[in-house]
C-alpha cells in the first residue's frame, strides 16, 4: 500500500483523463461480457473515484464486492482495465465504509484496496420506478380506501409494519401498479439510501429464465436477497411458472425473515391464483390483503378534475359530468378520454364542447378494451410485416426482422410506460442503449419516408384507438 503511495506521488498525473469517461468505458465492455442481473449486482453499484495517471481508483460498497469480482471477474476486470488504459493500467478498490478496520491487501498484480471513509453515501441502485406515480396525485376514493391507506403506513414505516407483504389487487386501470410504485417513490424520499426495486413478474420471469441460460442464478437471487423493498407487479404472471415460483419463495423467506418490505400486486385475490404454489398462497396472505375497485362517481369527478388540470384543459361541469356517467369501468380509460379529447380538439382546432365529447365518448365505449402491452405492440407489428414474433425476440438481423423489431422496440417506447430496460429485455434480453438506437432510428425513418411514416401511424391507430 505504502508502495503505491509513494508511487502515485512521483508520477506525472495525467489531467486529460476523467474517471467518470474511463469507468464508463470500461462499464460498457463489462456490460458486454456479463448478464444484465450480473452487471447490475456487482458493477452498477461501483463508482469511479479518481484517476492518477494509469491507476484508476473505484468506490465499492464492501470487501464482499472485491472478493466477489475477484473470484469471478478477475479476468474480465484485467482485460478491461488494460483496454482501457493499457497495459500499465491498474485498478485500486477503495471500501466505501467506514466501520471496517481490518482490510486484507489483495495481491492481484494489477489490483489492490486502499481503505477509504467517504462522507456521502450515494444510492445508484436502478429501482425502476417511475416518478410520476405519488400519493399527491393518487385520488382517494372508497374504492380504494383500505389499499391506499396501507400503502401510507408503509412507506412511513418500511418493513416494520404487519402489513408485510402488502398484497394488492383489482381489476386492470384501477390504480394498482400507480399506487405500489407511489410506495417505493414515497419511501425513496424518505429514505434515500434504501434499496428498492420495482419490477413487473413477467419482466422478473424472463430475468431468471435468462440467469438460468447464462448460468447466474446465484447472481440473480443475490440481487433480489439485498433490497430493502421488493415490489412485485402483477403476481398473476407467476402462476404455472413453478421454477420461477420457488425461488421467488426462497427470497420471499429471505426478505420476510430481515424485515424488508414486500408489495405485491395482482388481478385477482391469493386464493384464485390456479397455478401459484399453495405455501405462495399462504404466504401472500401473511400480512394485508387489499382491493381496489372500480371508483365511484365522485372519485371518477375528482380524477378528472385533476387530470385535466395536468393537461392544462378546463372542462365545464356538464361535460365533467357526461364523461364520469359514461366510463365507469376503470381509471385508464377517463384518462384515455380525456387524450383523446384533447388530441381531437387540438387537431381541429375545435374548443371542447358537449358534441366533441359526446363523439369522443361513444368512440371508446365502442372500442373493445385494449389493452397495450410491448406482447400486444410486438404482435401487431409483427403481423403487418408477416415476421414470426420468436423472431424478433431472437437475434436475428434479417433486413425484414431488424425493421420490425425496431418499429416494435418504437411502439413499446412511445405507447406504454415501460422503461428501455423492459423493453430491451422483451427483444432478447438487448440493452437499453439499443433501444435508444432504434427508437432514433425509426424516429429518422419515419421522418424521410412517408410510406414508412403511414404504416407506423396506422400500427398505432390499431393498438391505441382499436381502429
Ligand atoms: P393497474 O395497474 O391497476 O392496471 P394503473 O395503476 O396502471 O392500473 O392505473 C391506470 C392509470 O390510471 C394510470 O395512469 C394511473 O395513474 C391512473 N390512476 C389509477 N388510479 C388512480 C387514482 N386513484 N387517482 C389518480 N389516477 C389514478
Ligand atoms: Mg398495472
Amino acid at each position: 500500500m505504502d508502495n503505491l503511495k509513494i508511487k502515485l506521488k512521483n508520477t506525472t498525473r495525467n489531467n486529460t483523463l476523467d474517471p467518470n469517461k474511463i469507468w464508463k468505458e470500461c462499464l460498457k465492455l463489462i456490460k458486454q461480457n456479463v448478464s444484465n442481473i450480473t452487471y447490475n449486482t456487482w458493477f452498477l453499484p461501483i463508482k469511479p473515484y479518481q484517476l492518477d495517471n494509469k491507476t484508476l481508483k473505484i468506490l465499492v460498497p464492501n470487501n464482499f464486492f472485491i472478493e466477489w469480482i475477484e473470484e469471478h471477474y478477475n479476468t474480465l476486470i484485467n482485460k478491461t482495465i488494460h483496454q482501457t488504459l493499457g497495459s500499465e493500467g491498474k485498478l485500486v478498490y477503495i471500501i466505501n465504509e467506514e466501520e471496517k478496520e481490518d482490510l486484507q491487501l489483495f495481491d492481484s498484480p494489477i489490483i489492490e484496496i486502499e481503505k477509504k471513509p467517504i462522507e456521502t453515501e450515494t444510492n445508484n441502485f436502478e429501482s425502476n420506478l417511475s416518478p410520476r406515480y405519488t400519493f399527491d396525485n393518487f385520488i382517494k376514493g372508497e374504492a380504494n380506501q383500505l389499499a391506499r391507506a396501507a400503502a401510507i403506513a408503509i412507506s412511513d414505516n418500511p418493513g416494520k409494519t404487519s402489513f408485510n407483504p402488502l398484497f394488492i389487487y383489482g381489476g386492470v386501470g384501477l390504480g394498482k401498479t400507480h399506487l405500489i410504485q407511489a410506495i417505493g417513490n414515497d419511501i425513496l424520499k424518505k429514505y434515500p439510501q434504501k434499496k428498492i426495486i420495482y419490477i413487473s413478474a413477467d419482466i422478473f420471469t424472463t430475468q431468471f429464465v435468462e440467469a438460468i441460460q447464462s448460468n447466474t442464478v446465484g447472481d440473480f437471487s443475490s440481487f433480489y436477497n439485498k433490497v430493502d423493498v421488493l415490489i412485485l407487479d402483477d403476481i398473476q404472471f407467476l402462476t404455472g411458472r413453478e421454477k420461477t415460483q420457488d425461488l421467488f419463495f426462497h427470497i420471499f423467506n429471505n426478505l420476510h425473515q430481515s424485515s424488508k418490505q414486500i408489495i405485491l400486486s395482482s388481478d385477482r385475490p391469493p386464493k384464485d391464483l390456479k397455478g401459484m404454489n399453495d405455501r405462495l398462497i399462504s404466504r401472500f396472505q401473511w400480512g394485508l390483503t387489499a382491493d381496489v375497485q372500480p371508483p365511484d362517481f365522485e372519485t371518477r369527478i375528482a380524477i378528472l378534475k385533476n387530470k385535466s388540470n395536468s393537461l392544462g384543459i378546463s372542462l365545464s361541469n356538464d361535460i365533467l359530468d357526461y364523461i364520469a356517467y359514461n366510463i365507469t369501468s376503470n381509471i385508464r380509460e377517463l384518462e384515455g378520454c380525456l387524450i383523446k379529447l384533447l388530441a381531437n380538439s387540438s387537431l381541429n382546432s375545435k374548443e371542447i364542447d358537449l358534441e366533441l365529447v359526446r363523439r369522443t365518448v361513444q368512440e371508446i365505449s365502442t372500442r373493445r378494451e385494449t389493452n397495450i402491452s410491448i406482447d400486444s405492440i410486438t404482435k401487431v407489428v409483427c403481423d403487418e410485416f408477416d415476421v414470426d414474433e420468436n423472431k424478433v425476440r431472437e437475434k436475428n438481423r434479417k433486413k425484414e426482422v431488424v425493421l420490425a423489431r425496431q418499429i416494435a422496440m418504437y411502439l413499446s417506447k412511445k405507447l406504454t410506460k415501460s422503461s428501455l430496460k423492459t423493453i430491451g429485455l422483451h427483444f432478447g434480453g438487448r440493452d437499453h442503449s439499443t433501444v435508444i438506437h432504434a427508437f432514433n432510428n425509426i424516429e429518422k425513418l419515419t421522418s424521410e419516408d412517408t410510406s414508412l411514416n403511414d404504416v407506423v401511424r396506422k400500427l398505432r391507430n390499431k393498438l391505441e384507438l382499436g381502429i
